[in-house]
C-alpha cells in the first residue's frame, strides 16, 4: 500500500513525500481512507504508531476547501499536555508546507495576548489543552460552533489527569453533527464509555500496543540503595558505565526530584536538562530542543511531562525511580528502541520497590533479568542502613507517619537550603497517596459541576504530588481545643 492509495491530495502527497516517507503505518493506511470518508474513528495507538499523521494528514486534505472565521476555528485537536500540543503543530507545519493554513496553539504558560490575536484572524486548525481552551472561551474570545472536526488525542493520558470533565464540557459546546476522531492507547472501561458518548457509529483501528514491539529494547534491573545520595551515586556509574549511550531519558517519579536529580548531575558534570510540569513553557521547549538537537544527551523528566515526546533514536533510557504504575514503565522503555532500533532500559530497584516491579513483570509478562546481581547482592554496609530505616518506619504508628510526611512538605517549601540528609530522609518518605489525584469524572457527583475557574494547565499538567493548600500540615492554633460558652 502507499500514500497515493489513501485519496490524500497533491499537495499532501508531495509533503509526505518530502518528510521522507515511503510507506504509511498501519494506524495511517488503515484510519485515512475513514477519515477522508467523514467517518467518526476510534483509534487504538499510540505515540510512536505514526498516529499523529493518521490525524493531520487527511485533515489538510479537507481543509483545503472552506475558508476560517474570526474566533470560529474549523478544526479542533485537544491534547493533554503543552508538549504534545507543540508536537502536533510541528506536524501541520511539516505536512502542510504546500498549504496556506492558520494554525493555532492555545496551551498554557504562555501569554493570552498573542493567543486572542490568532484566535481573532481565524483559525483553520486549533490545537488546544483543555484547561487553556475552557480560559479562552470564558473569556468570550472563542466560538466552537464551526468546529466540523474534532480530534480528542491521548484520550487515556486526559483520564489519569483528570481532565475528562473538561472535555465533557468541551463536546457539549462544538456541534453534534461534527466528526470526531478519538485515539488512546488504552481501552479501560471508562475509556469505552467516553467513545460511545462522544462517537458516532465509529470505525474502529486499532494497532499493536509497545508492551509486544518492545522485543528490540534490552531491560535490566539495578540493584541500589533506597537511600537519595546513594542512588544518585548509582546512576552516575551506570551512565558512565553504559554501553553505546548516544542519549538518554532518566525517569523520576516527582517533578521536584526531576529538579533535584538534573541540578545534582550537572554538579558532577554531566550536560543535562530537565522537564517537568512547573517549568515555564519557554524552559520546557529549550530543553527539549537541546535534547532534541543533541546539545544535551541527557533529560531528567517526569513521566506527565514526557508522555508522547518524539524524541527520534534514544538509545537509554534509566528508570532512577521505578514507576508506581506499571503501564508508566512500558511507556517509559517505549521512548528507546523505537522504529527497529536497539535500546536500552535500565531500571533501579531497591528495598521497598519490590511490589511495583512485580506489577510490572506481570504486565509484559517476564521477568526482567538484573544486573550484577539482585538486592540481595547489595553490600551490608548499604543494606544495613536502609534497613534499619525501614525498620524504625515500619515500626512507628500511621499517626508518626503521616506526621512525618507533613514536616518532609514543609521542608520543601521551607526557605532554607536542604542539606543531603534531609534530602534522603524526605525521599524515603512513604510516597504520599494517589488519592490526592484529581478525581475522575466518574467519581463526581451528578449534580456537581466542574470548578469553572481553575488552571487545570497549571494544577494538573504534572505528577499532581504538589501539595495543594496546607497539604497535610494542619498548624497549631487550628487544633486547639475550643470553647462554646453556653448562652
Ligand atoms: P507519532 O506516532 O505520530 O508520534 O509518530 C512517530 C514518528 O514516526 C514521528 O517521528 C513521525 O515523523 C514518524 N512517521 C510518521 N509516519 C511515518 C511513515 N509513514 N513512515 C515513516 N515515519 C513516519
Amino acid at each position: 500500500m502507499s500514500f497515493a492509495d489513501l485519496g490524500l491530495s497533491d499537495k499532501v502527497l508531495k509533503a509526505v513525500a518530502a518528510a521522507g516517507y515511503t510507506e504509511p503505518t498501519p494506524i495511517q493506511a488503515n484510519a485515512i481512507p475513514h477519515v477522508l470518508a467523514r467517518r467518526d474513528v476510534l483509534g487504538i495507538a499510540q505515540t510512536g504508531t505514526g498516529k499523529t499523521a493518521a490525524f493531520t494528514l487527511p485533515m489538510l486534505t479537507m481543509l483545503e476547501t472552506g475558508r476560517a472565521r474570526a474566533r470560529m476555528p474549523r478544526t479542533l485537536i485537544l491534547e493533554p499536555t503543552r508538549e504534545l500540543a507543540a508536537q502536533v503543530v510541528e506536524n501541520f507545519e511539516r505536512y502542510g508546507t504546500n498549504h496556506k493554513l492558520n494554525v493555532a496553539l492555545i496551551i498554557g504558560g504562555v501569554s493570552f495576548a498573542d493567543q486572542d490575536a490568532k484566535l481573532m484572524r481565524g483559525t483553520d486548525v486549533l490545537i488546544a489543552t483543555p484547561g487553556r481552551l475552557l480560559d479562552h472561551f470564558e473569556r468570550g474570545k472563542l466560538l466552537l460552533t464551526g468546529v466540523e472536526l474534532l480530534v480528542i488525542d491521548e484520550a487515556d493520558r486526559m483520564l489519569d489527569m483528570g481532565f475528562i470533565p473538561d472535555i465533557e464540557r468541551i463536546v457539549k459546546m462544538v456541534p453534534f453533527t461534527r466528526q470526531t476522531l478519538f485515539f488512546s492507547a488504552t481501552m479501560p472501561p471508562e475509556i469505552e464509555r467516553l467513545a460511545d458518548m462522544f462517537l458516532s457509529n465509529p470505525q474502529r483501528v486499532e494497532v499493536s500496543r509497545p508492551a509486544s514491539a518492545a522485543t528490540t529494547i534490552e531491560q535490566k534491573l539495578v540493584a541500589t540503595s533506597s537511600e537519595a545520595a546513594a542512588k544518585r551515586d548509582t546512576l552516575r556509574k551506570l551512565i558512565r558505565a553504559a554501553d553505546e549511550l548516544k542519549n538518554g531519558i532518566i525517569f523520576c517519579n516527582r517533578k521536584r526530584d526531576v529538579a533535584l536529580l538534573q541540578r545534582s548531575l550537572a554538579k558532577h558534570g554531566f550536560s543535562v536538562a530537565a522537564l517537568h510540569g512547573d517549568m515555564d513553557q519557554r524552559a520546557r521547549m529549550q530543553a527539549l530542543d537541546g535534547f532534541r538537537s543533541g546539545e544535551v544527551p541527557l533529560l531528567v523528566a517526569s513521566d506527565v511531562a514526557a508522555r508522547g515526546l518524539d524524541i527520534p533514536a534514544v538509545s537509554h533510557v534509566f528508570n532512577f525511580d521505578i514507576p508506581h504504575h506499571a503501564e508508566d514503565y512500558v511507556h517509559r522503555i517505549g521512548r528507546t528502541g523505537r522504529a527497529g532500533r536497539a535500546g536500552h532500559a535500565f531500571t533501579l530497584v531497591g528495598r521497598g520497590d519490590e511490589r511495583s516491579l512485580s506489577a510490572i513483570e506481570n504486565l509484559i509478562g517476564q521477568p526482567i533479568p538484573w544486573l550484577d546481581g539482585d538486592l540481595a547482592s547489595l553490600s551490608v554496609g548499604e543494606g544495613d542502613a536502609d534497613e534499619g530505616r525501614t525498620r524504625r518506619r515500619g515500626g512507628r504508628k500511621e499517626s508518626d507517619q503521616k506526621e512525618a510526611r507533613a514536616e518532609g512538605g514543609r521542608r520543601v517549601r521551607g526557605r532554607r537550603p536542604r542539606s543531603e540528609e534531609e534530602q534522603s530522609a524526605e525521599a524515603k518518605a512513604p510516597p504520599e497517596p494517589r488519592a490526592e489525584a484529581p478525581r475522575r469524572s466518574a467519581e463526581r457527583a451528578p449534580n456537581e459541576r466542574p470548578r469553572e475557574n481553575r488552571r487545570p494547565d497549571h494544577r494538573r499538567d504534572d505528577d499532581g504530588d504538589t501539595p495543594l493548600g496546607l497539604g497535610e500540615h494542619v498548624p497549631a492554633f487550628l487544633m486547639r481545643p475550643v470553647t462554646i460558652k453556653k448562652g
